[in-house]
């Protein structure tokens, strides 16, 4: 089935910036609280909020197999459960009504009352219910990056990382959306040169700049995703801040791996960018060095996305100071390689389930997603346009992580991934 939704040349009757990243061929899924509070499933175009519950009720998707309450609920879980055909149906036919050409809905007042907010009078809400999460390791500059930090430029790769996209499961219930406050958190830490450890508040807060992409059910217990059929399993992405306290990552990491250091909030982008709005800007990811085994070797190489991914770190007097410019395309490992890795012992992956990239580092310095890199462990503090400096982050500091594609014709992004950090509550 053609993606009509995508022509480059529709424009809607609704107006749109020419740097928004809501496009009317954008056309994500999010959840929202309106202006009554009523939740509801929706999706934006430009800086509007469309009520796809209010859209559905007044029969706009008429002759598309949904049950009535399919977009009147609080997550998207069950409208993610519905398949990629459905999803591609719902998508064509928003872009139809709300195509500057097609007079419905646009000469309808009262039902536009109904359906359209602007984004200032609504609330976004997390849009899933994640059930398991994941967070991979894939990103060869970053390991790369970190390993020398840790043990030294000879042995910066574990033997296993060309071999196996690296990955452990995370915690679900700490994912928060945009916007929400991002407590430090208290924990054990071992200060340099002691032998003992101390209790206290985290001094080390990080960020990891992320992707993470959504899955329907994909598999039952004991079944395994071949790597060429996984994308079809792929519901959408968010752009996503791993949050870390590496002080406490650091003493608590060994012999298995990352918990509290990471475990105490996870931050996405409100709007889901479906893997069809995304689908012109496919591209190759990099080569691979070594040849991994056949269930991880993939048939089509344009099998990664030109996404271009910035950080931003807001001080408290409004100042936007930009930390770093990445790209999702430097990933080594790609999304379909990690779920056919998740799925090959059998493992089931469901519906709503989130599996993170890793931290996204690019090959130069400019491009490195964390601040443990950007100051190669605090080597090197980043000096603030208020001429502050940063090793890791400070209380009221505000880190945003945007995430767009651009061609010469469209640009399709996530809108903003942003936590402020305050201190936790006691
Ligand atoms: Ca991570």
């Amino acid at each position: 089935m053609k993606i009509t939704a995508n022509n480059p040349n529709r424009k809607s009757w609704l107006h749109v910036d020419e740097n928004s990243d809501f496009p009317i061929q954008n056309i994500p899924f999010g959840v929202f609280l309106t202006r009554d509070d009523i939740i509801t499933i929706g999706t934006r175009i430009g800086d509007y909020a469309i009520d796809l519950g209010a859209l559905h009720q007044l029969g706009y998707f008429e002759g598309i197999p949904l049950t009535d309450d399919i977009f009147l609920q609080d997550t998207l879980n069950d409208f993610i459960a519905d398949g990629r055909i459905t999803w591609r149906l719902v998508r064509n036919r928003i872009a139809d009504l709300f195509d500057e050409n097609n007079e419905t809905l646009k000469n309808d007042v009262s039902h536009r009352d109904d359906i359209i907010f602007k984004m200032d009078e609504i609330e976004m809400q997390l849009p899933v219910d994640i059930g398991d999460y994941t967070d991979f390791y894939s990103s060869k500059e970053h390991a790369t990056n970190v390993g020398i930090m840790f043990r030294g430029k000879e042995n910066a790769l574990m033997p296993n990382w060309l071999h196996i996209p690296v990955g452990y499961h995370g915690r679900s219930s700490s994912i928060v959306v945009s916007g929400t406050p991002i407590h430090r958190p208290y924990g054990q830490t071992l200060p340099v040169g002691a032998t003992e450890p101390v209790f206290g508040a985290s001094q080390r807060i990080d960020m990891e700049l992320e992707t993470a992409f959504i899955t329907t059910a994909a598999n039952h217990l004991g079944e395994s995703i071949p790597v060429d059929e996984a994308e079809e399993y792929i519901f959408g992405m968010v752009v996503f801040n791993d949050w870390s306290a590496r002080d406490i990552q650091k003493w608590e990491y060994v012999p298995l791996g990352p918990f509290l250091g990471k475990s105490f909030a996870s931050t996405i982008s409100p709007w889901i960018v479906t893997m069809d709005a995304l689908e012109p800007f496919r591209c190759e990811s990099p080569k691979q060095e070594v040849k991994p085994l056949p269930y991880l070797q993939q048939k089509r190489s344009d099998n990664s996305y030109d996404i271009k991914l910035e950080a931003i770190l807001e001080t408290e007097n409004g100042d936007r100071n930009l930390l770093s410019k990445s790209n999702f395309k430097y990933m080594y490992w790609t999304m379909a390689q990690q779920l056919a890795h998740q799925t090959v012992n059998g493992c089931n992956v469901r519906t709503g389930d989130m599996l993170g990239s890793g931290t996204i580092s690019g090959p130069t310095k400019d491009s490195y997603g964390s601040m443990l890199e950007l100051t190669w462990a605090g080597k090197n503090p980043i000096t603030l346009k208020d001429g502050s400096t940063r090793v890791f982050f400070n209380d009221g500091d505000n880190v945003i992580l945007h995430g767009y594609c651009k061609n010469d014709t469209i640009r399709i992004g996530f809108g903003e991934c942003a936590g402020k950090i305050v201190h936790l509550k006691k």
